[in-house]
């Protein structure tokens, strides 16, 4: 049953939007606001509310298509020669449209875009961090 957001709408063909790429499964799009442009949204046609929620079959075909429309972003424009992944999962982290996605962000020296600032563990916690993650994947 699909959704009501954005996404499945686009998905459907109910919304425009300047697809790149498109696969039984898969689509591709531009941004509407782009950090840079040539700024792609990677999602999945079928609904799923986030990164957690999605099926293996899934998620492979995404990051094969990322790897693809990636590479030729690069190829399109002579001052790429990198990029962003990003994915923001849940509201806290960003996600506005509640149907996943990730984006590509094409990069070019002096873009002015920075990387987000690191913090230091305090004595003993990285262990205590790792340790109560590996409890959870064993
Ligand atoms: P997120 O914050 O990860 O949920 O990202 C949602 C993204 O969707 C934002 O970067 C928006 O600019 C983008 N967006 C919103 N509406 C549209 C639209 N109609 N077509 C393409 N991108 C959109």
């Amino acid at each position: 049953m699909p959704n009501d957001d954005l996404f499945c709408k686009i998905a459907a063909g109910e919304e425009s939007a300047h697809k790149v790429y498109e696969s039984e499964n898969v689509i591709a799009f531009l941004d509407i606001n782009p950090v840079n442009p040539g700024h792609i949204l990677i999602t999945p046609k079928k609904h799923y509310n986030d990164l957690l929620a999605a099926d293996d079959e899934i998620l492979q075909e995404m990051i094969l298509v990322t790897r693809k429309v990636a590479a030729g972003i690069i190829l399109a424009f002579d001052e790429y020669d990198a990029f962003n992944l990003k994915l923001n999962n849940g509201r806290i982290a960003g996600q506005v449209i509640p149907h996943l996605h990730w984006h590509i962000i094409p990069r070019k020296s002096g873009d002015g875009l920075t990387q987000w600032p690191g913090k230091q563990y305090g004595e003993g916690e990285a262990e205590e961090v790792a340790e109560k993650i590996k409890n959870q994947l064993a």
